[in-house]
């Protein structure tokens, strides 16, 4: 038997998925995870991670046909990431130094931004599955698109289209890693909901402990959700009146808080979108867990193989 493997290079974490040939989860890791110092350091724990996965894989008979790493960041048609604002990372080949990591895998070693594979992901496996107009919007520290047009995952001219989470929302706003101000992400990002700076680890107990204090009713985090809300309103109503896509799905954290997020999306959507009823733009929180690009990582090595031709 087979296996693709998809990994997630997130900002305070990292996902892998391995699948098998039809894409059923054989596999499903995470673990929490900062960047590193450097590039380098970055790129071999993530290594360390994917060998973990691979000797499993191996163990379990399983060749393994490629590897597909989502980045926070930009990346070009060549695979190169160019800026991963929240990670600090430039102009890393991430495909070539994972290769050596790996000491010469062989398999094939594909990099891509990771909302244009979590798109990918939804598409073939999400409650749109087949959707041909989806956006996927990150819920995480950063906050990126993936845009499915006509059917097809659109990357523009160098690869770098879906940024919106650097469409500026406020001149005067916080400062964002992008060396900006007032982007979407700071204001509707995951660290808008938290409004402080915390180690990897704790962003997700932090989220847990929003839903929490959201359930029972907390008048301080009911009013920041709402705000963060708006702000997520805007940036889908931008979606919406460029793109009229029929679904946009909300990812990553954005998932466990989206009750108290969509009644401000919503309203923004009425006010801001020209079309009647948001040009019939739905938005729904993902259903494919938190690591939705992962999985789309799988899903790219799985169409990029011609499995009719693969022996056994
Ligand atoms: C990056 C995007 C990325 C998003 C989610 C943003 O800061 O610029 O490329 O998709 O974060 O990780
Ligand atoms: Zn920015």
């Amino acid at each position: 038997p087979y296996a693709a493997i998809g990994v997630e290079i997130n900002v305070d974490h990292v996902s892998a998925v391995a699948t098998g040939l039809a894409g059923e989860r054989l596999l499903t890791w995470r673990r929490a995870f900062s960047g590193g110092d450097s590039v380098n350091q970055g790129i071999a724990s993530v290594g360390a991670i994917i060998r973990r996965v691979v000797s499993r894989m191996a163990k379990e008979e399983r060749q393994v046909l490629g590897l597909a790493v989502a980045v926070p960041g930009l990346v070009d048609v060549q695979g190169t990431a160019r800026i991963a604002p929240n990670l600090g990372w430039r102009d890393a080949d991430i495909g070539g130094d994972l290769a050596k990591a790996l000491r010469d895998p062989g398999f094939p070693i594909q990099v891509d931004n990771d909302a244009n594979l979590a798109a990918l992901a939804e598409q073939r496996f999400g409650a749109h599955a087949g959707a041909s107009d989806l956006v996927y919007l990150t819920g995480e520290i950063g906050v990126g698109a993936g845009i499915i047009l006509d059917g097809r995952l659109r990357r523009g001219r160098l690869g770098y289209s879906g940024e919106i989470g650097h469409v500026q929302l406020d001149p005067d706003g916080p400062p964002c890693h992008c060396g900006r101000r007032g982007c979407l992400e700071v204001m509707a990002g995951v660290g808008a909901v938290l409004r402080k700076d915390l180690s990897p680890a704790e962003v997700q107990m932090e989220i847990e402990e929003a839903v929490r204090l959201a359930r029972a009713g907390d008048p301080g985090t009911l009013a920041t959700l709402d705000a963060v809300g708006r702000s997520l309103g805007r940036g889908v109503s931008i979606l919406a009146n460029l793109l009229n896509p029929e679904v946009v799905v909300l990812g990553g954290y954005y998932v466990p808080l989206a009750p108290w997020l969509l009644p401000a999306v919503h309203d923004e959507l009425s006010d801001r979108v020209i079309a009647a009823e948001g040009g019939g733009c739905q938005v729904v929180a993902s259903t494919l867990g938190h690591d939705a690009a992962a999985l789309g990582g799988a899903a790219r090595v799985l169409d990029s193989i011609d499995s009719g031709r693969l022996p056994g």
